[in-house]
C-alpha cells in the first residue's frame, strides 16, 4: 500500500489516502479531478509505530509524519501521552519521560539555547 499525499491547487487542500498504487485523486473539498499525488510513502516498508518509545525513535530519525504510521487503534492513545522535546539550535529530540528530557538538556553546553517543552504530538506536529 502506498499513502499518497496530495495538495489541490485550486482550493489548497492538503489530504492522504491510501491506494495499492500512485494513483491520481479527486479533490474532496471543490472535487477537482485527477490530482497527482506530490509525494507518496511506501507504507510496506514503514513499520507500524505502536508504542511512545518507536514514536520518540521516529521523532528523533526525523520521520516526517509518524502519525501516518500509527494504527488507528492506537493513535489515540499515543496522541493522550505527552511528549517531551528539548530544542538546541533548531535540531529537536523527543523523550518519553519529562526526567530524560531534563537529563539531556543538562548536557548541552551552558550557551546553547536549550528549551524543555512538553505537550502532546498533536500539540507539536499537527498545527500549521
Ligand atoms: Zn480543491
Amino acid at each position: 500500500m502506498f499513502l499518497n499525499h496530495y495538495h489541490c491547487d485550486c482550493c489548497g487542500t492538503d489530504w492522504t489516502d491510501e491506494y495499492p498504487c500512485q494513483v491520481d485523486d479527486d479533490c474532496p473539498k471543490c472535487g477537482d479531478r485527477h490530482i497527482s499525488p506530490h509525494r507518496f510513502e511506501d507504507m510496506a516498508h514503514a513499520p507500524y509505530i505502536r508504542t511512545m518509545g518507536e514514536l520518540v525513535a521516529a521523532l528523533n530519525r526525523g520521520m516526517g509524519e509518524p502519525w501516518n504510521h500509527i494504527p488507528g487503534d492506537v493513535l489515540s492513545d499515543l496522541l493522550e501521552t505527552r511528549l517531551h522535546g528539548v530544542t538546541n539550535g533548531g535540531i529537536s529530540r523527543y523523550f518519553e519521560t519529562k526526567d530524560d528530557a531534563t537529563d539531556y538538556a543538562t548536557t548541552l553546553p551552558g550557551d546553547a539555547v536549550a528549551s524543555l517543552f512538553s505537550g502532546t504530538p498533536q500539540r507539536l506536529f499537527l498545527d500549521d
